[in-house]
């Protein structure tokens, strides 16, 4: 394969793109780019009455603020360069949003379709314990969370076997985020990724100039979005822009197939009808498509990729006809992909930016575990008794009484998920801002290079301060 179309390679790329706005000392930046340490494991699982050996991955890509943090994904195809990939993005998405990480990623070689629910518990358990073995995982040294064919449930597990060998440690919860709400997990990480994706959407959508720029109206109201891969991410991000973005869902793909209806898609509908019949083809209203790669050539305003990298390549590139493509899955276009895109006028809203959301809210997640205290708990009330005197002031003065519905939304104490959104959301625009900025100061044109310009230069500062131990 060529360059140009390898993961790891389009990320190089990306970063040099960049690097070429910064200035810094060649070193720090080669130093920036690097992945600082890799590990490879392989162990044995008992699987039926047979060992099944495991090949397994963490990678720590940079450890200029501790603890890293990263996903950790199940896939056949995962592999060393693919997690150093998803590693250094981690590393530029925290530093882009303002997220005190490292960047790290792990991956577990296995297709977890494959295996009962009590075959993964044992997998992920003893990926857990090798971690623990070397040093790679603890609430002050890495903190994994997860990513793709993981979910609560492994989480939970991680957290488990963590506190058995680990666990005099009273942070020991942190040790992992993306936790069932129930064992230390926080309100809205389900969520987080998707809506991240909506708030990243929403923020270009109605910047005028950037819509002037690719000949579109502002505003989500009304816009057409095809998605590809219905699974944690790409199923909010559907949903929320549907719901509170008043946008339309025209194509879904899946790994079974695509369909296509142009009045829209329910996706609460389309995932029921999945839960169903096992798939999402002949649902109600909609066509099937030939393949379920056609969904990425669907005419729409907006391509939402949500399933795995270098989905858009050099050799498909120019049959993408959306005007803008949100990057929600890392890496689904290749740096000889957007080459073309960007020829043809598409607006690319990067991953590390886009897709920022998922650690946004495991650090949230990761500051409640050690706080020992859920968000809103200590102020909740509080908020609401200091509401309720300003509108009984308000209703004195007016000599008008609102109704009770209305006093109760008026006085409402934000508890844990109103806060967690808002904090999203805070780092979102605020994330959007700095990449324009950047872009105006350079006179950059694509979002990717500016998104990296704010990253990279947060990261040479922190180092450059830190200065090199010994
Ligand atoms: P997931 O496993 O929950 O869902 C992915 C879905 O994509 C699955 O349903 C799978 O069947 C489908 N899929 C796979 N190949 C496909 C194909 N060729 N066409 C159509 N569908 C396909 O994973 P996820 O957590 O939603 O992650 C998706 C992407 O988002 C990954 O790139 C991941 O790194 C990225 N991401 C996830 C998070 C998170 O919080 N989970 C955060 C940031 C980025």
């Amino acid at each position: 394969m060529a360059s140009k179309e390898r993961f790891y390679e389009s990320i190089e790329i990306n970063f040099d793109k960049a690097a070429r706005y910064i200035d810094v000392d060649q070193g720090i930046l080669e130093q920036i780019k690097v992945c600082n340490s890799v590990y490879e494991v392989r162990f044995p699982v008992k699987i039926d009455d047979q060992y099944k050996v495991i090949d397994a991955f963490r990678v720590q890509h940079s450890h200029h603020r501790l603890p890293v943090k990263g996903g950790i994904r199940y896939s056949e195809m995962v592999n060393q360069e693919e997690v150093m990939a998803l590693a250094a993005l981690m590393t530029y998405k925290c530093a882009l949003v303002g997220v005190p990480f490292g960047g790290a990623k792990g991956g577990v070689q296995i297709n977890s379709r494959e295996y009962t629910k009590e075959q993964l518990e044992r997998i992920t358990r003893r990926y857990t314990a090798e971690l623990v073995k070397k040093n790679f995982i603890g609430p002050a040294i890495d903190v994994p969370a997860p990513d793709y064919g993981t979910g609560e449930q492994e989480m939970a597990w991680i957290l488990d076997t963590y506190r058995a060998l680990a666990g005099h440690d009273l942070n020991s919860t942190a040790c992992v985020t993306g936790k069932p709400v129930d064992v230390g997990g926080i309100n809205g990480r389900s969520e987080a990724t998707g809506r991240g994706v909506f708030y990243a959407l929403r923020e270009t959508l109605n910047d005028k100039d950037l819509m002037e720029s690719i000949g579109m109206e502002p505003g989500t109201e009304g816009k057409t979005l095809a998605i590809q891969g219905l699974g944690k991410v790409g199923s909010k991000t559907g949903k929320i822009c549907q719901e509170e973005g008043g946008m339309k869902v025209i194509a879904v793909a899946e790994i079974e197939g695509a369909i296509y209806c142009e009045d829209g898609i329910d996706i609460d509908a389309l995932i029921q009808h999945r839960n169903d019949t096992g798939s999402i083809l002949h649902f109600p209203g909609a066509k099937n498509l030939d393949d379920c790669e056609d969904a990425l050539y669907v005419k729409c305003d907006v391509l939402v990729p949500a399933a795995l990298e270098s989905q858009i390549r050099s050799d498909n590139a120019d049959k993408v006809q959306a005007r803008i493509i949100a990057e929600a899955a890392n890496g689904p276009i290749t740096s000889g992909g957007e080459d073309i895109l960007i020829d043809k006028g598409i607006m690319i809203i990067p991953d590390l930016y886009a897709n920022a959301g998922g650690v946004t809210v495991s650090y949230f997640e990761w500051l409640k575990n050690l706080n020992h205290v859920r968000f809103g708990r200590m102020s909740e009330k509080f908020n609401e008794a200091s509401y309720d005197k300003i509108v009984k002031l308000v209703e004195r003065l007016s000599g008008k009484e609102i109704s009770v519905e209305e006093r109760m939304d008026l006085i409402r104490g934000g508890n844990e998920i109103d806060m967690v959104r808002s904090g999203l959301e805070e780092t979102m625009v605020t994330a959007f801002r700095f990449i324009r900025q950047e872009m105006i100061n350079y006179d950059i044109t694509d979002l990717r290079t500016a998104a990296y310009v704010v990253a990279l230069k947060r990261i040479a500062v922190d180092y450059e301060r830190l200065g090199i131990f010994p």
